[in-house]
């Protein structure tokens, strides 16, 4: 028994190389369920491991992917029959332990989520890590109480894949979205997704001025941090929350403490990567009810293993715009 995978070494300049090789199935990391992957994806953490290992990858050679779906093929646990399919988000897979870069992986059971009937594997990966933690942010500002009736939502890095999933679930649930993008040229597609105003990036990247500024947002669902976190958080209404899960402008962000204060704005952390099973069945059943599948589809780009150390600079670029799914057959 082979499988065929993307295998990642890492050189003295730390810049990493990959090729495609076939090797037993023995070579795959120990754990309690295999399972032959369908897709996987690319998502911004995995551009880090793919160009430099981004200091997450302790042990070379290496299989990356942080996420992927698939079809249970052998499992040592009841929890899981050969035939269920599957998906894994995190969980450092595809950082310490090989990913799904490959057409067989080998995982702790307690790390898979069983696919909703609704969502197929290829659409598992069209959501991917990406869709899921957009769904995490909507939960969370849900959570808070905030009703499509409180006003705007603005969603950053818009037309990234957190950004493109968030503003395709909180149209369908009725917010009135607003999506701040450094693409202009993408308006029509977040458009398309749903969105009801476009900003440019511009807009928000420059420091306020003034801790807090008019009042416009009853939500905001940041993936960018840095000045335009700052700047979106001094808009926040009063009483209303901000869910940031990303870093992609830089994790530092020059904000005052004010809108907390003054405004009774609140912030939730999202970590989609070690967050218990319970909330990420939760967040899979959602998206399986809450993601219009068609709009889903339209921010699909097809990739093979063979793609990815291409595309793996582009996306620390901020130049994919939507979800690459991974055939890695
Ligand atoms: P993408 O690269 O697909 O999207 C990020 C988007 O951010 C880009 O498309 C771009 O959007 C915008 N952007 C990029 N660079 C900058 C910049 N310098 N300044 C301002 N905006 C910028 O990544 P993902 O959507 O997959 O991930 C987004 C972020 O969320 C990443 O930081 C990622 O690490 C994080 N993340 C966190 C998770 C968690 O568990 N907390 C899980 C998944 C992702 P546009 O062109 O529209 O402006």
């Amino acid at each position: 028994m082979s499988l065929r995978a993307l295998v990642l070494s890492q050189g003295a300049d730390r810049k990493v190389s990959g090729a495609i090789e076939t090797l037993p199935v023995d070579r795959l990391p120990a754990g309690d369920v295999t399972v032959a992957v369908d897709y996987s994806t690319l998502n911004y953490k995995d551009g880090l491991v793919l160009t430099t290992g981004g200091g997450l990858v302790k042990t070379w050679p290496h299989v990356g992917g942080i996420d992927f779906s698939g079809t249970v093929e052998t499992s040592d646990t009841p929890a899981f029959r050969p035939g269920d399919k599957v998906v894994l988000n995190g969980w450092r897979v595809g950082e310490l332990h090989w990913g799904g870069y490959a057409t067989k992986a080998r995982v702790k059971a307690d790390w898979l989520v069983k696919l909703p009937a609704s969502i197929s594997t290829r659409r598992a990966m069209a959501i991917g890590t990406a869709g899921y933690t957009s769904m995490l942010c909507v939960m969370a500002l849900e959570k808070h109480g905030i009703k499509p009736a409180a006003g705007e939502i603005l969603v950053t890095g818009a037309a990234g894949g957190v950004g493109s999933v968030a503003v395709a679930i909180l149209a369908k649930l009725g917010f009135t979205v607003v999506a701040a993008t450094g693409r202009p040229q993408e308006g029509d597609y977040l458009k398309a997704l749903g969105a009801a105003t476009i900003i440019d990036r511009k807009e928000l990247t420059e420091a306020p001025d003034r801790p807090l500024l008019s009042e416009r947002f009853a939500g905001v669902l940041d993936t960018v941090s840095g000045v335009m976190f700052a700047r979106a958080l001094a808009q926040v209404k009063y009483g209303g929350a901000a869910a940031v899960c990303g870093l992609a402008g830089g994790p530092a962000f020059p904000g005052s403490i004010l809108p907390f204060i003054l405004r009774g704005v609140s912030v939730y952390g999202i970590d989609s990567v070690m967050l218990p099973k319970a909330p990420r069945e939760e967040a899979w059943r959602r998206l399986g009810t809450d993601l219009p599948l068609d709009k889903l589809d339209s921010m699909v780009n097809e990739a093979g293993l063979s793609d990815l150390m291409a595309l793996a600079p582009r996306i620390l670029k901020g130049e994919v715009r939507g979800r690459v799914v991974v055939d890695v057959a």
